[in-house]
């Protein structure tokens, strides 16, 4: 009798033995979804291999399905993930299947319909939706009645959950599933010198079939897009299958689009914004063999895939690969894994690359293809700083930026301005006693909302009317101080009352499709200005956008954090790449009070080998990655002083066990100290090599923490709030 492994798909996650009872006309395949005894329920599991050892004590299999869920070879990539992040390998699943095809073994014993969180990180307003959602989030895919039993009147709020796309359930009318229209291919275009000498070296990585890494350094308007598509036909001409991400499909349809006209049928689309019907039909589609190419987000890095011939990354740098919540993995990362175990190429491609992956090339550990020009011989936009420092200042916008969206009406020409915040006003003071109003859960300012007159709470959401008086003197000169979105806004219809304004950032663009509209309007030329959040500097390529404003660059570059000048670097590269990308010259306008920082000479000179350099400098010096690891430990509850010494515990436990080279920081209150109710300490552990790392996390394992305290691990993290 086979002993078979089993990873279950609901907590505690974790892998068990069972007995297999249907014998030899039905064997125990990697990848079959099961349903399995613990304790007095009936939970899915899924198979992982069937080279358990008989104990006496074991129970047996209830019930397989027909088909394994994935290829069997994917198996070492789900044990990889899970060993690396330091997740128990069901999580691993869970976070990897779509939850349609979970419930397929839900269904046998109750036929219901199974609510999963969508990928978004958006948070929905109102108590009991959000409730639900962190709920989802932290638990994995539930059916509609084990969501009763927690949350007994939230039907109503669950409804909406599902309106607003930030839930899905599966169950949906089959028409859902979007089947991919076969179009018929486009001619390529002619590529460029630069684009003919980087794909040829695909080429022969491709031909060769062993593992191949490539960075593709290309500037703003260079034509990476080209490359990835003739590297993807190149691959599937081989008869190979290829994996094609981006940080965020639903800001850039455009890209979906380009590679459906040039791919014709074979091409999926795979992302968890998806209807959970045309999710699971995408990935059957792969894992049938009918579709051989998958564009997608950080969730497609699971796409079921026997082998990978190529996997393409656009947009290396992009944090929105690594997800923030539940399993923290970083799709790049696991991309390359699979690249390196299938022997496929991977390729990389960015004008701001990450500081380890254009190391790596530097290094020639990985290969570098670079494109230094602009298709067309298109100059890349001229950068000026507008400083704001000293001086009173009447609104956010200065008069050079004003002047210069002025002469772009004139010309009918469109322009684009970033603002990264959204509100009204990120704060409100009171001029009599400087009190600031703030959300007691976290303890971070309201941010203004003009609108819709009230105060939310960026963090957990939490929103309240806006007081009469402050809370604290009773005074009566409440104001509103700094800028969002919502207040640009309004000071551009002042000034430019007959421009067609619009905004885009995460309060506008909820609904389902917003995006597409708007994305379709400026392309049509029914937007004159676009102003937004960093939404705005992802990938688009309008060809009238000869403007780019940045109204506030110092609010990203001051954040308390080593990566903030990295990220202000490729943020500002980025969005003002976003100008003179059609046959006419853009320029840019940079507003900061520190004109003397260097990132803004690099940006100015579009010079990442400049910024490459001072900002190695200074990781090295700290042993900052990409010069060392990091794991983040984030230790919240809700009373202060048993988190506290839970975080003390932990952090003195890890100081005994961990290798010595692994240096113990902490604990010390997160720089969000107070999170929805929570208090939160954070010990850091830090390493020149990851090995040890791992050593000093396996300790950790066997550390029981109270119940009343929730630990997170988060390897390679990026996010240190
Ligand atoms: P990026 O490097 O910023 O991703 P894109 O791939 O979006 O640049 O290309 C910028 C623009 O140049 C697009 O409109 C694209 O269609 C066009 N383009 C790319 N390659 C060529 C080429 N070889 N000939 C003509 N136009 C091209
Ligand atoms: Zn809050």
């Amino acid at each position: 009798m086979f002993v078979v492994t089993v990873a279950l798909l609901v907590p505690p996650f974790q892998a068990y033995s069972y007995l297999w009872p249907f014998g030899d006309e039905c064997p125990p395949r990697p990848g079959l979804l099961l349903k399995v005894p613990l304790g007095p329920r009936q939970v899915p599991g899924c198979l992982l291999n069937a080279d358990g050892v008989y104990r006496d004590d074991l129970r047996a299999v209830e019930h397989c399905s027909k088909d394994p869920l994935f290829p069997s070879a994917m198996v070492a990539f789900f044990e990889w993930t899970a060993r690396y992040y330091h997740a128990p390998v069901g999580e691993v699943l869970a976070t990897a299947l779509p939850a349609a095809i979970l419930s397929g073994a839900r269904r046998v014993t109750a036929p219901e319909l199974v609510y999963t969180a969508s990928e978004s990180d958006v948070l929905p307003r109102g108590i009991c939706k959000r409730r639900i959602l962190e709920w989802l989030r932290g638990n994995g895919p539930a059916t509609g009645s084990q969501l009763r039993a927690h949350f007994p009147s939230g039907s109503a709020s669950l409804a909406r959950l599902v309106a607003e796309g930030l839930v899905t359930k599966q169950g949906l009318s089959p028409n859902t599933a979007a089947p991919s229209p076969s179009l018929p291919e486009v001619e390529p275009l002619r590529l460029t010198s630069e684009q003919e000498t980087a794909l040829s070296q695909v080429r022969t990585a491709l031909a060769s079939e062993t593992f191949a890494p490539f960075l593709l350094y290309g500037v703003t308007g260079s034509g990476k897009t080209e490359v990835y598509l003739e590297a993807v036909r190149e691959a599937r001409r081989r008869g190979g299958t290829a994996l094609v991400m981006t940080p965020e499909i639903a800001l850039t349809p455009q890209l979906v689009t380009r590679f459906r006209e040039r791919l014709g049928e074979g091409l999926v689309v795979l992302h968890s914004g998806l209807a959970e019907r045309a999710r699971q039909a995408a990935w059957q589609a792969v894992q049938s063999g009918a579709a051989d190419v998958v564009i997608g987000t950080r969730s497609a890095v699971f796409a079921p895939f026997e082998r990978l011939a190529l996997v393409v990354v656009d947009e290396e740098h992009d944090s929105s690969y690594k997800q923030g919540q539940g399993l923290r993995y970083n799709a790049r990362d696991l991309a390359l894994w699979r690249a390196r175990n299938d022997g496929a190429v991977a390729l990389l491609g960015s004008a701001t690359p990450s500081l380890g992956t254009f190391l790596r090339a530097r290094q020639g550990k990985t290969g570098l293809l670079t494109l230094e020009r602009r298709v067309g011989g298109r100059p890349l936009p001229e950068v000026k700083l507008v400083d704001r420092s000293g001086g009173k200042k009447r609104g956010a916008l200065s008069d050079e930026l004003a002047a210069a969206l002025e002469e772009n009406l004139e010309r009918g020409e469109q322009s684009l301005l970033l603002l990264n915040r959204r509100g009204f006003a990120p704060f409100l003071l009171c001029r009599d006693c400087g009190a600031v109003p703030r959300c007691p859960q976290c303890e971070i300012s309201y941010t203004y909302y003009r609108r819709r007159n009230l105060l939310r709470c960026h963090y957990c959401d939490t929103v309240v009317p806006v007081p009469d008086v402050c809370p604290q003197c009773q005074g009566t000169q409440l104001v509103p101080c700094g800028a969002g979105t919502e207040r640009l806004e309004d000071e551009l219809a002042a000034r430019f009352p007959l421009a067609r304004i619009a905004r885009m950032d995460s309060d506008t663009m909820a609904r389902r499709g917003a995006h597409e509209r708007l994305v379709a309007q400026m392309r049509t030329g029914e937007v004159d200005i676009l102003l937004g959040t960093q939404m705005i500097a992802k990938g688009h390529d309008f060809a009238r956008v000869t403007l780019v404003g940045v109204l506030d660059a110092d609010a990203t570059l001051f954040l308390p954090d080593f990566r903030s000048t990295e990220r202000a670097f490729a943020l500002l590269t980025q969005v003002t790449g976003r100008a003179g990308r059609g046959m006419l010259p853009g320029r840019a306008l940079i507003q900061t009070c520190n004109p003397g920082h260097y990132v803004f000479n690099c940006v100015l000179s579009h010079d990442y080998g400049a910024f490459f350099a001072e900002e190695c400098r200074f990781r090295q010096e700290m042993s900052y990655p990409p010069f060392g690891y990091l794991v983040n430990l984030v230790v919240s509850g809700s009373r202060e002083e048993q988190t506290a010494d839970a975080a003390a515990r932990l952090a003195r436990a890890l100081a005994e066990t961990a290798p010595s080279e692994v240096e113990v920081l902490g604990p010390v209150p997160c720089l969000l100290s107070h999170l929805r109710g929570k208090s939160r300490f954070q010990i850091l552990l830090k390493a020149p090599r990851r090995a040890p790392l791992h050593q000093a996390l396996a300790a950790l394992e066997r550390l029981r923490l109270p119940s009343a305290i929730h630990l997170v691990v988060d390897v390679d993290p990026i996010d240190m709030f």
